[in-house]
């Protein structure tokens, strides 16, 4: 199968700080392959294992970029496509995904797309629908499972309570949630093997063409909610401490 994964380099909430107005501290800021998207490439090697295809990965973005493109390939993606944003370039989730369709057709053709639930950082859940609607593909959304064999996507969906099996013609666009698998562990020689596996670079702007979409959609603000920790510390045994935490709950309504 000659398959594609969709993963968005994502600030790494871990080293994200906050300034004195509350404002999440964003430039140069630490980066790193997009979590939910670990799993979504995870899913995609294992595809690519199983049906001896190929697999590319495709991110949009400045240099960052370039680097989630790495961690990807040290996963076993065989090769890179980078859309590469200029710092005023401005893509909100309809300009990326349509950027990202694009991208794939370039691909073509292609038999199944992977991406994942949702940004790490920015979680709007809209591109992966988005990008299956450019290419006029079928989307299942939210996969915890996937098999993707006789010319079809089987997925299977978790619910509170149920489970929900879909199915759909390839090629396909299939978003994979967090619990569909553990995302492996590059070592070294992956990593520096995935150095030299190729990487094109396609700026944003010549995929932009007549057609481009724009919602007009602005980040105006985002701030870091603010949380008064009261810092209590119970000492004791482990049973004493247990019963004064029992306790405390209780006193704040929360038991
Ligand atoms: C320079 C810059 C300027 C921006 N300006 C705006 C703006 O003006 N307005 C605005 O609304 N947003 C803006 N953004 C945010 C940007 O558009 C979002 O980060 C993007 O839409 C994806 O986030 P999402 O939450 O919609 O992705 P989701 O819909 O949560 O992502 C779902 C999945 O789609 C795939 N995916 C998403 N984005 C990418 C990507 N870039 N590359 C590869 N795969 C991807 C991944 O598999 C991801 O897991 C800007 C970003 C940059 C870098």
């Amino acid at each position: 199968m000659n398959i594609v994964v969709l993963a968005k380099s994502a600030i790494d909430e871990a080293e994200l700080r906050a300034d004195a107005q509350g404002h999440p501290v964003v430039k140069g800021a630490a980066t790193k392959l997009s979590s939910f998207d670990m799993n979504g490439v995870e899913e995609a090697v294992r595809q690519k294992e199983a049906s001896r295809g190929t697999l590319t990965v495709v991110s949009l973005g400045g240099q960052e970029a370039k680097k989630a493109i790495k961690e990807a390939m040290a996963m076993g993606c065989t090769r890179g496509l980078h859309i590469v944003t200029e710092p005023d370039d401005a893509p909100d989730s309809l300009a990326t995904a349509f950027c990202l369709a694009q991208a794939v057709r370039r691909l073509a053709p292609v038999d199944l797309v992977v991406c994942s639930e949702g940004a790490s950082d920015t979680y709007q859940g809209q591109v992966g629908a988005m990008v299956a609607e450019f290419l006029e593909m079928p989307f299942l959304a939210n996969a915890r499972k996937l098999d993707a064999s006789g010319g079809a996507a089987t997925c299977e969906q978790g619910f509170e309570g149920g489970v929900r099996i879909v199915k759909a013609r390839l090629p396909a666009v299939v978003s994979m949630v967090a619990e569909a698998n553990v995302p492996r562990y590059p070592t070294l020689i992956q990593v520096m093997v995935a150095g030299k596996k190729p990487i094109e670079d396609v700026p944003f702007s010549s995929l932009k063409g007549a057609d481009f979409p724009s919602t007009g959609t602005r980040v105006l603000d985002v701030s870091v909610q603010a949380s008064e920790r009261k810092r209590v510390i119970l000492d004791g045994t482990p049973e004493e401490a247990a019963r004064k935490l029992a306790e405390a709950l209780g006193r704040e309504g929360v038991l």
